[in-house]
């Protein structure tokens, strides 16, 4: 059994935190475009220069540069068992291509599960983080290209019946027993 798992949500959703929760119960790599970015940015190269003044902005980073990343990372071994996928695919173009890198790699997806939060939380949630990308300015921003480019990409998998919806909001253990229902992990 496999365990191909797709978070997805709006920034802020708590995917990163609910991913990290799954790690610790599954032992499978936790795949979160935004840690990679934030990780080129610290090395200093150059694709995290370019990234970190995209990213300030809370605009995406082109689609072909976040493609290549995620096939790269995706075809490594230690994703045969299963990965959580969290951050990515965030466009209609991105979700094409992650459709045929998975297919290549014999790796379709099993399950997705949306984290659904309030806009009044997220904001709430972002502006207490501290990071980089969560000045008001680039927070609204970033909501308002999840709006536009992400949440179509949902549409996009709807048909496949992978999806499965979820309240996003309340204490962190709440929402974990609703992510493993979700993912079908339930145990008692
Ligand atoms: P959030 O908390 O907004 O979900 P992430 O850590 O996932 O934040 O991403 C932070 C930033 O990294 C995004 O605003 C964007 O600039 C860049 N980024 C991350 N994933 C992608 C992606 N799949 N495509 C384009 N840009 C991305």
């Amino acid at each position: 059994m496999t365990r191909n798992w797709l978070l997805y949500g709006a920034p802020g959703s708590g995917k990163g935190t609910q991913a990290e929760a799954l790690v610790q119960r599954f032992s499978i790599p936790h795949i979160a475009t935004g840690d990679i970015l934030r990780a080129e940015v610290r090395s200093g190269s150059e694709l995290g220069q370019r990234a970190q003044a995209i990213m300030a902005t809370g605009a995406l980073l082109p689609d072909d540069v976040m493609i290549d990343i995620v096939r790269a990372r995706l075809a490594q071994p230690d994703c045969s068992a299963g990965f959580i996928l969290d951050g990515f695919p965030r466009t209609l173009p991105q979700a094409l291509a992650l459709d045929g890198v998975l297919g290549d790699l014999g790796h379709p997806l099993d399950r997705i599960v949306y984290l659904r939060v309030s806009e009044e939380e997220l904001l709430a949630r972002t502006g207490g983080r501290g990071r980089d990308d969560d000045k008001p300015e680039a927070v609204r921003h970033r909501i308002q290209v999840y709006l536009e480019e992400t949440l179509p990409v949902l549409d996009h998998y709807r048909p496949t019946g992978l999806v499965r919806e979820i309240d996003g909001e309340g204490e962190v253990s709440a929402v974990s027993a609703r992510v493993l229902e979700a993912l079908g992990e339930a145990t008692a």
